[in-house]
């Protein structure tokens, strides 16, 4: 079993960088289709989103604008309970076809925090992309409408993902290894 060690956790390895790059594709093609002929804003949502974004651009093969949002509701392995972040992107997203670009939806606080800030803006359409989802973690009604794998509730990292900020850089994912306490 492959572990690695960021500061004080132990990780182990649970989705390699293969079906990662594999699963995005197979995301990709299903967004070609469904956006075909239309152009698609990605709103990117900071700092975890970017890999994935990365990704994913490389198989979209419809025209596309891309815009970024930072957010933050983590601090360490638990979340924060509120979403910090200003609406400062720099497109105008009214009459756009909009996707929202996420690593992972936890209890969806996030995203429905940035769903609200971008409908007032009254896009042509919203829809959201997601790497990861934890449904068993899910408290706010949310609709995700492109999702990579759902995992269950434990703490991941990788491609991406932090813990502390550190392990956005690896290749793979990888899940801690100890339980999460509720
Ligand atoms: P939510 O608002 O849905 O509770 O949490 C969403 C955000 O929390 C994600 O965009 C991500 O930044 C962070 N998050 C949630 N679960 C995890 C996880 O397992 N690992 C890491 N690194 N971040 C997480
Ligand atoms: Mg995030």
């Amino acid at each position: 079993m492959q572990t690695i060690q960021l500061k004080d956790k132990e990780f182990r390895l649970y989705i390699s960088n293969l079906e990662i790059e594999k699963k995005i594709a197979e995301i990709a093609l299903k967004i070609n289709s469904d956006y075909h002929q239309k152009e698609l804003t990605l709103v990117i949502v900071l700092n975890g989103a970017f890999r994935f974004a990365a990704q994913l651009i490389r198989s979209l093969t419809i025209p596309i604008q891309i815009t970024f949002l930072r957010v933050s509701s983590y601090r360490g392995i638990q979340s924060a309970g509120k979403v910090e972040n200003n609406f400062d992107v720099d497109l105008p997203l009214g009459g756009k076809d909009v996707l929202i670009v996420e690593d992972i939806i936890d209890s969806g606080l996030t995203l429905q925090h940035i769903s609200a800030g971008i409908k007032k803006q009254q896009p042509a359409s919203l829809k959201v992309a997601t790497l990861l989802y934890k449904p068993a973690a899910l408290k706010y009604d949310v609709t995700i409408n492109y999702v990579g794998f759902e995992i269950p509730n434990d703490f991941v990292v990788g491609f991406g993902l932090d813990y502390d900020q550190q392990g956005r850089g690896l290749n793979d994912i990888f899940v801690l290894n100890e339980k999460l306490s509720e």
